[in-house]
This record gives C-alpha cells, structure tokens and sequence, in this order.
C-alpha cells in the first residue's frame, strides 16, 4: 500500500498538480485505505473519487491535492471543512496544520450532515490517529460552525449553489475559502475566494470540477 501511495504522488508532482513540500508531506504520510470501506481497499490508490455510503463519494487523491494547494495552508491555521465524508481529506489538512513535530497547533473542524457518515469519518480518523486534531460535527454545514469561527481557511467539498453567505462571515480576514459552485451533472466551477484584511472578497474561478450536491439551508433543495 505504501508503495502504491509513493507512486501516486509522484503522479500527481509529475503532472504538476502536486507542488509544495507540505502537501506532498502530507498525502505520503495518510494512509487513505485507512478511510474506506474494506471491499475498496484495493482501489485505495486509483485516481478517482470512490462511494463511502449513500450515494457520497471520497474526493480524488488529485482533487484533495488541488484543493489543498491552493488552500495555502500553513502550521496553526484553524480549518473548516464542510463535508466530512470520509475524513481522508480532513486528516491530510490536519498533516500540515497541526504537524506532528512542531509548536504550532491548528485544528480541522470538519461537519457532515449525514449522521452515518459524520460516524464513520471520527471512526476513520481516529483509527488514523487523527482524533485530537479533528472535530467532526454532525450538522448542517451550509450554515459554517459559528461556535469556533473565525477560521483561517474554510474549504467545501460539495457543489454549493452559491457561496453560502454565513461562510463568507465566518472567515477570518486574510483568510482563504474554496468551494465547487454548480449543481450535479451541470458545470461545477471550484471559486477560491479571498478576504482581505478590510474584509473585501476577491473570487479567482479555477474551472471545472465534480462534486455530490452540498444540502441544507444554504444547500440544493432536491
Ligand atoms: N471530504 C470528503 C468527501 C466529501 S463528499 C472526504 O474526504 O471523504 C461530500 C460530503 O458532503 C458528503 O458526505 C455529504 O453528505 C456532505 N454534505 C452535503 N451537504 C452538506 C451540508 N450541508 N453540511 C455538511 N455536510 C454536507
């Protein structure tokens, strides 16, 4: 398995998607076989999203690498993630915020609206030894998690219809979000969205991309 996962990094740095030593660090050291259901172990490595339970999907390994690239995430950031899924991405941002070696402790918080699968992602992320550095909380995410905000970076890993304004309130300034816009089986189109310190919103549009719908108040009524 750890070969398969050496290999697949170096797939993603060749095709260029995988750039920065700390999101390189970080996908070598999670074992993402770790966050799946036993009958997919052997596709642990594959690059493509997998079913976990309920129609939700694990993100590609290259979609979590895109993502967390352009999060510019550092050591002591505080994260929300909304759409725990499996866990799997939230424990590879945990990898850089809250290193194993290293004074500066981040956190992920990371919410699912599907009680089963905000279960089997603590079951997962402790497992991986990832449950002091992750909150998971069952809710509806489309709302953030005003309890711990403001937060450094927030990412969703769902397509939104629009970025849900009490994310936008609930990132800090100088803080980065990045969210999938777009609906299933439409054009998705992943935004990254900066405030800056006067709290002005800049979004960068970075193309096309494939998430299940994000539901909830904020969410795709279907
Ligand atoms: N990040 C996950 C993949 C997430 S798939 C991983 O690493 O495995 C998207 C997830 O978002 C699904 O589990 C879905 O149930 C969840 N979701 C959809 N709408 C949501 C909402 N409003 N709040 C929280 N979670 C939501």
């Amino acid at each position: 398995m750890e070969e398969q996962r050496k290999a697949r990094v170096n797939a993603l740095i060749s095709e260029g998607i995988l750039k920065t030593d700390r999101v390189i660090q970080a996908m070598l050291a999670v074992p993402r076989e770790k966050f799946l259901p036993e009958r997919l172990h052997e596709f642990s490595y594959v690059d493509s999203p997998l079913p976990i339970c309920q129609g939700q999907t694990i993100s590609a390994p290259h979609m979590v690498a895109i993502m967390n690239e352009a999060l510019e995430l550092e050591p002591g950031n505080i994260v929300l993630e909304i759409g725990a899924g499996s866990g799997y991405h939230a424990a590879t941002i945990a990898e850089i915020v809250a290193p194993r070696r290293g004074e500066r402790q981040g956190h992920v918080y990371t919410v699912e609206i599907i009680e089963e699968l905000a279960d089997f992602a603590r079951r997962n992320l402790e497992n991986a030894d990832y449950g002091n550095k992750v909150t998971v909380i069952h809710a509806d995410g489309s709302e953030g998690y005003p309890r711990r905000a403001p937060y450094e970076r927030i990412l969703v890993t769902a397509g939104a219809p629009q970025i849900p304004q009490p994310l936008i309130e609930q990132l800090k300034p100088g803080g980065i979000l990045i969210i999938p816009v777009g609906g299933l089986y439409m054009f998705q189109s992943l935004k990254i969205a900066r405030k800056d310190e006067q709290g002005k919103l800049t979004v960068e549009d970075r193309g096309g991309c494939a998430f299940v719908l994000l539901r909830g108040k904020y969410g795709w009524k279907t």
